[in-house]
């Protein structure tokens, strides 16, 4: 029997899975968005793996979304001839003007930050974290050109590694001249999704929203929430953003650590209250970039992510440099079926929507989750319909999207319960309807007797249209 996986998979893309054979492998094995993260890519690169991405999705026979993840503006140290072993209690620089000397004090050793403005924005007492947390200093003085620390947590500290400023506004621009240059590419291959880094408030939203309307690109915006002013702004933001991402990799450095599962918590709650997808991305089974088998801790991460009836699931490092990443992908799509089942027979909170339309869908949810065994159908062009069904988290009905744009059909794989097939559409809705049924018995997905809950706009003698719902038996 036909089973579908609500909980939809993204893949970083990397050395592990950028050849053509794996991302065949990856798509057939049931990878739903492929995610290029552009802290680490040439544009050469980016333009033939988006070629080499659409090649394999044709001969999986399975259309993937592709997602170009700019990095935003971040801060990071220079360059070093060899790693500096940081000890407890040493005085260290952070100078951000190369060559400038504190006069009193020339033995400290320093490093360069790629960030002219942190003297300004940083103050005496707050906290410096280095390569991802791991080393920790304390600000003691700054001038122009230094910021004066001392190391609280002690290690070795690399070249370009990456700062985190827990609780500090940072001056830096949203979207940066790199950024610009990466969507400008990406608009140019025809990417489904841009995720925008280190978002701070819904402005940077509307930025990006511009820059790729001048482009005349229809890619939706991704806002990756990893910082405290995110998460001060965190319905604003949800208001503004097409997609919600939980980047817990640096959110989990920006706040305590146990913040993070409520501020997770929180964040699903509100997507799914604001009708917009959310992402939990970032060590879902990192131990699984060396082994074979995730922990018990990830099975359970994963499962709670799924349990909030997130809409997607990340892998990161265990799809670009792990040994495992069709493993890492046969786990997510086991874990987030088993517990699918668990909630088919949960009914999720009600939700509140003001919009007539969305009372509309609401009506057709409620109608599903009445009728055992039932499909929703939406017709959507450009997927409005059924990110609006899906927002009401039918409980055991799956929405199957039919659409007439390959566009919208991409940028249906990132929302929770939908699956997206390709149908010509007519001007008729009626005769769209029939049309889509139809196509739908031909390719097995509808069967004798299923019940169909079709979604439908009907034009009316002013045509003009009115929403409407359909109960239809497949014959
Ligand atoms: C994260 O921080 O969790 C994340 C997804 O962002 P990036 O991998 O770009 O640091």
């Amino acid at each position: 029997m036909y089973s579908l996986r609500r909980t939809k998979i993204i893949a970083t893309l990397g050395p592990a899975t950028e050849s053509e054979e794996m991302l065949v492998k990856i798509t057939r094995a049931g990878v739903d968005i492929v995610r290029l993260n552009m802290a680490h890519a040439k544009h050469s690169w980016t333009r033939d793996i988006i070629r080499r991405i659409r090649r394999a999705s044709q001969t999986a026979n399975r259309e993937v979304g592709i997602m170009m993840d700019i990095k935003g503006p971040e801060i990071r140290t220079g360059d070093l001839i060899t790693p500096i072993e940081l000890k407890p209690g040493e005085i260290f620089d952070f100078t951000v003007k190369p060559g400038a000397t504190y006069e009193q004090c020339a033995e400290v050793r320093s490093v360069n930050v790629n960030y002219l403005n942190l003297v300004n924005d940083i103050g005496i007492g707050n906290t410096v974290l280095v390569d991802n947390g791991l080393i920790r200093l304390e600000v003691l003085s700054k001038d122009q050109a230094h910021i004066r620390c001392r190391v609280l947590t002690p290690g070795e500290l690399k070249s370009r590694r990456h700062i985190n400023l827990p609780g500090i506004k940072v001056s830096l621009p949203s979207f940066t001249e790199k950024d610009r240059d990466d969507t400008f590419v990406g608009i140019e291959e025809g990417i489904d999704f841009v995720a925008l880094s280190f978002v701070r408030e819904a402005t940077d939203i509307v930025k990006l929203r511009s820059f790729l309307a001048e482009h005349q690109s229809r890619a939706r915006i991704i806002a990756k929430i990893e910082d405290q002013t995110a998460i001060r702004n965190l319905d604003s933001i949800i208001r503004a953003t097409d997609v919600l991402m939980v980047a817990r990799g640096d959110l989990g450095i920006e706040v305590p650590f146990q913040e993070l599962p409520v501020i997770q918590r929180r964040a699903v709650a509100t997507c799914i209250e604001h009708g917009r997808p959310v992402i939990i991305a970032t060590h879902m089974l990192e131990s699984m970039i060396t082994q074979p088998m995730p922990t018990r801790a990830e099975i359970t991460d994963v499962a709670n992510a799924v349990y909030e009836r997130s809409d997607c699931l990340m892998l990161s490092g265990e799809t670009t440099i792990g040994r495992y990443p069709l493993e890492c992908v046969s786990v997510l799509d086991t874990v987030s079926r088993r517990i699918e089942r668990e909630l088919r027979n949960e009914l999720p909170e009600p939700t509140t929507f003001i919009k007539e339309r969305m009372k509309l869908l609401l009506s057709a949810v409620v109608m599903a989750n009445e009728i055992p065994n039932s499909i929703i159908l939406a017709l959507t062009r450009y997927g409005t319909t059924a990110a609006g069904l899906a927002a009401h988290r039918p409980a055991h009905s799956p929405i199957v999207a039919v659409t007439d744009s390959i566009n919208t059909l991409r940028q249906l794989k990132i929302i929770r319960s939908v699956e997206p097939y390709l149908v010509t559409l007519f001007s008729d809705p009626e005769k769209s309807t029939a049309r889509a049924i139809e196509s739908l018995i031909r390719q097995g997905r509808f069967q004798r007797g299923d019940k169909i809950i079709a979604v439908i706009d009907m034009p009316n003698n002013q045509s003009r249209c009115i929403g409407s719902i359909q109960l239809h038996t497949v014959e």
